[in-house]
């Protein structure tokens, strides 16, 4: 072992990410280009949100649950914008709290409000999701997957 060669590490960016096992999402979080950005829409909330293709689709997916419209994703700011003016300003706040999704995690740049909105429905979605998985598998084994 070399001791002398440790691994670059950036001083000015403290270790605050959660290990996470997808590449995909952690490459996205640290881009500076944020091009992984996505618009999640849950009724009348626009979310900005940042994280690989399938985690946002994840994440978007479980919220749905707890709405009756749908949550939808969108790859470019909606039309109306971000309807929040505190969300407005969380998109340039550097740091945002991640959510863990599956394996993965998500940047959602809004307001503290609307995070724990947000962070509330995902939760609720999750129980949802979990009843109906466990329905599912007590309904018969199935190994299509
Ligand atoms: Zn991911
Ligand atoms: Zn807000």
């Amino acid at each position: 072992m070399d001791s002398g060669d440790s691994p670059p590490h950036d001083p000015a960016e403290p270790a605050e990410l959660p290990p996470m096992q997808c590449d995909a999402c952690e490459g996205a979080l640290q881009s500076p280009e944020r091009d992984m950005l996505s618009f999640l829409l849950v009724d009348q909330l626009t979310a900005p949100i940042i994280g690989c293709d399938d985690h946002r689709q994840q994440f978007a997916s479980i919220c749905g649950y707890t709405t009756d419209a749908t949550a939808d994703l969108l790859d470019h700011r909606p039309a109306g914008g971000v309807r929040c003016p505190s969300c407005g300003l969380a998109a340039h706040t550097p740091h945002q709290p991640l959510v863990p999704v599956a394996g993965g995690a998500v940047a959602i740049l809004v307001c503290p409000e609307h995070q724990s909105e947000l962070i509330n429905r995902f939760r609720t979605g999750l129980d949802t999701h979990h009843q109906l998985t466990t329905q599912l598998d007590t309904a018969g084994p199935h190994d299509v997957l």
